[in-house]
């Protein structure tokens, strides 16, 4: 096993699309998270979470 390539890959970072505001953001940045019918959703701000929490069928298709 070669060990000396992917290092500079974090390990869970990823980029991911706050849906409620479209933004992309980086998920180990992301101030709120949520998870809806089996998948995590990632958000930008608590605003943003808390409109997914309260409708989250509205942004999810
Ligand atoms: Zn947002």
């Amino acid at each position: 096993m070669c060990c000396c390539s992917g290092t500079k890959t974090k390990e869970t970072s990823q980029m991911v699309k706050d849906v409620v505001c479209g933004m992309q953001i980086d998920s180990n940045e992301a101030a709120g998270k949520s998870e809806y019918q089996g998948q995590t959703y990632y958000f930008c701000a608590p605003g943003c979470k808390r409109k997914f929490d309260a409708n989250p069928q509205q942004f999810v298709k």
